[in-house]
């Protein structure tokens, strides 16, 4: 249902599933058409002319790029210029409203060959080309630009791929990062058991055990998404990237809410969807969060950036039933997927879902001019006690007890979420030992560190917080 009203920010103009007129991607029938359908021109949609209704110049790009056109909403509503400026303004704001990128930054793209992260590369790309000609222009050259670097992950011991459609997909990724403006970026290719050693045949030995002990399709899906994180940190660290840039849009947040409410990870859920996500050693950027997958789409088509048909795996299991239907929903309705992840935002964010502060004064003063500017209130809450071994979900209950009782499987059992522990972990005690034995051994020091360090940190914090309330009293 839509509200049809001008002031509604959800975006919800009828128009936009009302009638066959939009599915087919021609500009809406005006006058008394219009209003024998019962649809008022109130709901902010005005181009009766096929003209954009931000610019009112431009014709749509419904009416200038009829191939492009294919999911209605923006290309009856928007010219190209302004469809492109609305979407680079929701990146750039998301971008700067929460300090995602500074000037002595090295940025990792994570880059799978979707859409999304296709988006973010090239958004990334403008944001530095931009700064490099501020530079350039500069005469003290006093701001450094950002350094940018992208990454491919190599699943395909999990999901194998052709070997000629495999390398093939992997040259064009090389020619579109190599084809972007300087500065040059450097790009990666790693391999997902990488993770396990450097010696990557003994390394695929113990990934492909570990994926093989894991039955449940969703589980394994999961699992493998899990490693690819670990994979980016990796990256990451060893290259001297400060910060990772993911593609997650609307639409894959909206799916994941839906997703963990399935699993039943409620209580970490809103860690996944902020617009940051510090709980890594690496902090993770989620700029797209608020653009849609079909506008993503769009911009592809609209600028012609490639993606990598070859490289995008359907998603199975859970997943992949909550994808068709959210892909449903969103038809019916094309502001479902906004509606989930706004609903899904009402939960309070974690402590680390905010770029970390940085020591020195200058720092905490821009970072205390943007919480006032942008509304955003200081963090009060406590980082949570331990982390799952897995998913490295916040979870509720301690877990310091954990790693001192290696022997004991059900202990070690309880260092996992409730989803993993469901999915992924096996049923039988007695073989719990040995899929333990087959993680990554960075999975499991990793668990063990944050849960030290939120440790200390709980007790500073703690410290603070008794301190700011006796000078309040
Ligand atoms: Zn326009
Ligand atoms: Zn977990």
């Amino acid at each position: 249902m839509s509200c049809n009203s001008g002031t509604c920010e959800s975006g919800c103009y009828r128009e936009e599933y009302s009638g066959d007129d939009v599915r087919h991607n021609r500009p809406l029938v005006t006058g008394n058409s219009q209003e024998s359908n019962g649809v008022s021109s109130r709901g902010g949609y005005s181009n009766s002319h096929g003209l954009c209704i931000k610019c009112k110049v431009n014709e749509t790009i419904a009416s200038t790029h009829q191939s492009v056109a294919a999911g209605g909403g923006d290309s009856i509503r928007f010219c190209a210029d302004c469809f492109r400026s609305n979407l680079f303004g929701k990146f750039r704001f998301a971008v700067t409203s929460n300090a995602m990128i500074s000037p002595s930054d090295n940025v990792l793209v994570a880059f799978s060959g979707g859409p999304g992260s296709r988006v973010a590369l090239q958004f990334v790309h403008e944001m530095q080309h931009k700064s490099q000609k501020n530079f350039d222009a500069s005469r003290d050259r006093s701001l450094p630009v950002f350094g940018v670097g992208v990454a491919y992950i190599d699943e395909s011991i999990i999901f194998p791929i052709p070997s000629n459609d495999f390398d093939s997909g992997l040259d064009e990724m090389k020619l579109i990062v190599s084809s972007l403006a300087p500065p040059a970026k450097q790009f990666f290719v790693v391999p997902t058991e990488s993770i396990y050693s450097p010696d990557c045949a003994a390394g695929r030995d113990q990934l492909t055990k570990l994926a093989s002990a894991v039955n449940d399709v969703t589980g394994k899906e999961d699992l493998l998404e899990h490693l690819r994180m670990l994979s980016l940190q990796k990256i990451a660290t060893e290259n001297g990237y400060a910060k990772i840039v993911l593609g997650t849009c609307t639409s894959r947040i909206a799916c994941h809410v839906l997703e963990a409410t399935i699993k039943g990870q409620g209580f970490s859920l809103s860690a996944d969807i902020q617009y940051v996500d510090a709980r890594w050693e690496i902090p993770v950027m989620l700029p797209l969060r608020d653009c849609l997958s079909e506008e993503l789409n769009t911009l592809c088509s609209l600028d012609s950036l490639k993606t990598i048909e070859v490289f995008q795996q359907p998603r199975s299991g859970i997943n992949g039933l909550i994808a068709s239907f959210v892909k449903l929903l969103q038809h019916e309705n094309p502001s479902r997927e906004s509606t989930i992840v706004r609903t899904a935002g009402k939960l309070t964010p974690f402590c680390f879902n905010r770029i970390p502060e940085v020591g020195h004064d200058n720092g905490h003063l821009a970072s205390q001019r943007r919480q006032k500017k942008y509304n955003l209130k200081p963090n009060e809450s406590l980082p949570p006690e331990s982390f799952c071994i897995i998913c490295n979900s916040p979870l509720k209950k301690s877990g310091n007890t954990i790693f001192n009782d290696l022997d004991d499987g059900e202990t070690r059992a309880a260092a996992a979420c409730s989803s993993c522990q469901y999915q992924i972990l096996p049923r039988d005690l007695s073989s719990l030992e040995y899929f333990y034995s087959l993680l990554p051994q960075s999975m499991c020091a990793r668990a063990r560190d944050s849960s030290i360090s939120h440790e200390l940190l709980r007790d500073q914090i703690q410290d603070c917080l008794l301190s700011d309330s006796n000078d309040g009293t």
